[in-house]
């Protein structure tokens, strides 16, 4: 009897609800849920594209690399920032796992500028030297009186 009571105005609104409802299950079904979860993951594929990589070549012995970055603080080393510009590769042989936010990814220095003259040096020890900023080889010999004695001491072996 209260349905009969009740307004043609409700039944109404009822009919429209039954409309959507109909609706829904077959677009969901046209839908094809594991279509879906393809698509989203190729497009997450697409989305990891490597970025433009940057050209090293020591000025002293030739070597050319590519490398991932060039600067102070590399995107893919969290929280560590060089003293100086330094040309820095992702380790390619490093785990995906390593690319979580928490932990430092693994990377290598390739070079930096020399600080005296400027020129693109790498990081072996017949190039370059590391004291506080990196020294090409001439320029450290050049100036080797204003190391240290044992810094001194160590290039003089070093480049010797
Ligand atoms: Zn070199
Ligand atoms: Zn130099």
């Amino acid at each position: 009897m209260s349905t009969n009571h009740s307004s043609p105005r409700e039944s109404h609104q009822h009919s429209t609800n039954e409309d959507s409802e109909a609706k829904l299950p077959l677009s969901s079904t046209s839908k094809d849920p594991n279509e879906k979860e393809i698509s989203s993951d190729s497009k997450f594929q697409v989305s990891t594209e490597p970025e433009p990589r940057i050209q090293f070549r020591c000025e002293k012995c030739d070597i050319d690399e590519l490398c991932d970055y060039k600067g102070q603080k590399p995107p893919f080393a969290n929280g560590i920032c060089f003293t100086e510009d330094c040309f820095v590769m992702r380790d390619p042989f490093a785990p995906p796992l390593f690319r979580a936010r928490s932990k430092p990814e693994y990377f290598i220095v390739l070079g930096a500028h020399c600080t005296v003259c400027g020129i693109v040096v790498c990081k072996r020890t017949r190039c370059s030297v590391f004291y506080e900023k990196t020294f090409c080889k001439d320029c450290a010999l050049a100036n080797l009186k204003c190391f240290p004695s044992e810094v001194q001491a160590r290039m003089r072996k070093q480049f010797s």
